[in-house]
């Protein structure tokens, strides 16, 4: 049988330098894996990283996957309107069908995608007419098809891979999962990497490594020993990953940077009043911290760890109503961070705004009940665009104050400092293209905030005084789907 997979991983439609060269790296782990159990099958895998033209994707197809973050939705449903116009079965999964489970353009909506949900697809194929709409589902997580052998032939130059699944934070923020240990054989894949040849990108994929970092570094150290014994050479391994700056000691740092780690990403929250660990910890007590004091310690700490790892990125979430509340506030959020940008000028920070995917985070459940989800386009909910919450605050202040911040972030100064500061060419490469890309967030910015004193109905749409999205932001919808906005 001929498949198509599609993964649709844009967070821009256009075909700039940045989505060509950076964007390549976000492709999704499910894919490949799905592309390597239907192996027997006649399978082409294609990560867009733009908006496709007709020509470019294949017609001679019996089965179409389409994984979708919700950013991309509407391009998925016209994809999907398209291949069903030729009688062709279309599946859709990833994590927009977590949040957003109802999809009736595509005969089929995977749920927690595993190797038997997708098995047991295959298997059902005979029975389904393109023009049906069906919900699969399964109990088994991912530990049941990740790992063991498997792992190792998703090869290509850049390799995905994950040893957990769920984190036990519980940051109200973010989706609810247990966390299951999923790194068996880690060490046996690694020799696998370091044995080849060609250098390889390897991405964790991991929500949260933290609790497997010491295990990464173990197997990581005895599979450099171990290949290295070979005699053959030990091939280069770039390593990128997500964990909390927080676990990560000097003594850590050091390990990585010895092991080539090459990105580190990590959540941090913004510098709002919080609790923190103080000195009487052994008692299980807490202390508060205030926000100038949180951003200092946490620029300490970074600082000591970033001299050893070249790309270690920040993300920092506005919107919570923490934050909100104090903007007036002499050390406000925005002049916090503007600060802890000049105390950590190495670091790279990437901001988003609060963004709310359907119900299946407490946050969400929450902000649901108190009626503040507006609903603002799929197409702008990736986190650089739109937030779409009621703030708790004026939003023409929220706004202003969060472009101004990130023209101070992307400002020539601070960027070429942070590019001067790195000695590895690849990431002072990602930092000159992300540079250019902030500037036009921040006219996204000024625009919206310019949009919000001048239109009424935007500014009431945003204030959740009214339900009705404004024709301007609607009309954004249908360009971003190219060719394919025939079939919207
Ligand atoms: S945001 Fe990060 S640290 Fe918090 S629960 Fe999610 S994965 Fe864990």
């Amino acid at each position: 049988m001929k498949i198509l997979i599609l993964d649709l991983i844009m967070y821009n439609k256009s075909r700039s330098l940045y989505n060509k060269l950076i964007q390549p790296y976000f492709a999704s782990h499910m894919p490949k894996l799905i592309k390597f159990w239907l192996s027997s099958h006649d399978v082409k895998l294609m990560v867009l990283t733009s908006t496709p033209r007709i020509k470019d994707l294949p017609d001679e197809v019996s089965l179409v996957f389409i994984q979708t973050y919700t950013m991309n939705y509407y391009l998925a449903q016209a994809i999907s309107k398209y291949y069903r116009s030729k009688n062709i079965i279309t599946v859709i999964g990833g994590p927009h069908t977590l949040s957003y489970p109802t999809n009736p353009v595509f005969t089929v909506t995977l749920l927690k995608t595993s190797r038997s949900s997708l098995f047991y697809l295959m298997r059902s194929l005979r029975n389904i007419q393109h023009n049906q709409e069906i919900v699969l589902t399964t109990n088994s997580s991912l530990e049941s098809v990740v790992l063991e052998s498997e792992s190792k032939f998703i090869l290509g130059k850049l390799v995905t891979y994950i040893t957990s699944q769920g984190c036990d934070n519980r940051c109200s923020f973010c989706r609810e999962l247990s966390y299951t240990d999923l790194s068996h054989d880690l060490y046996q894949d690694l020799v696998t990497l370091l044995s080849l040849t060609k250098p390889v990108v390897l991405f964790f994929h991991d929500a949260n490594l933290s609790n497997n970092l010491n295990k990464l570094l173990d197997s990581l150290t005895r599979a450099y020993e171990y290949v290295e014994s070979l005699g053959k050479g030990v091939n280069e391994l770039n390593i990128i990953l997500e964990l909390e700056v927080e676990k990560i000691t000097s003594t850590t740092s050091n390990s990585m940077k010895l092991l080539g780690l090459k990105s580190v990403s990590s959540g941090v929250e913004t510098f709002h009043r919080g609790l923190k660990r103080g000195r009487r910890e052994l008692t299980g007590k807490f202390q508060y911290i205030s926000p100038k004091n949180k951003m200092i310690s946490t620029s300490k700490n970074i600082n000591k760890i970033v001299k050893n790892i070249p790309n270690l990125q920040l993300n920092m979430l506005f919107g919570l109503d923490n934050d909100c509340r104090e903007l007036e506030n002499k050390d406000n959020i925005f002049d916090l961070t503007k600060e802890f940008i000049r105390r950590t000028p190495k670091a790279y920070i990437n901001f988003q705004t609060l963004t709310s995917f359907g119900n299946n985070t407490r946050l969400s459940q929450q902000l649901i009940s108190q009626g503040r989800i507006i609903n603002v386009p799929y197409n702008l909910l990736d986190g650089y665009r739109l937030s779409n919450i009621v703030l708790d605050c004026d939003p023409i202040l929220f706004y202003s104050k969060y472009a101004e911040l990130i023209k101070y972030a992307s400002s020539l100064r601070v960027g070429l400092k942070r590019v001067a500061l790195v000695n590895d060419k690849y990431t002072r490469l990602y930092y000159l293209l992300k540079l250019r890309s902030e500037r036009n967030s921040y006219n996204h910015f000024i625009n919206i905030v310019n949009k919000l004193k001048t239109d009424t109905s935007f500014y009431n749409f945003l204030t959740g005084k009214s339900k009705t999205v404004p024709r301007w932001l609607k009309a954004e919808v249908e360009p971003s789907l190219g060719e394919f906005s025939l079939f919207a």
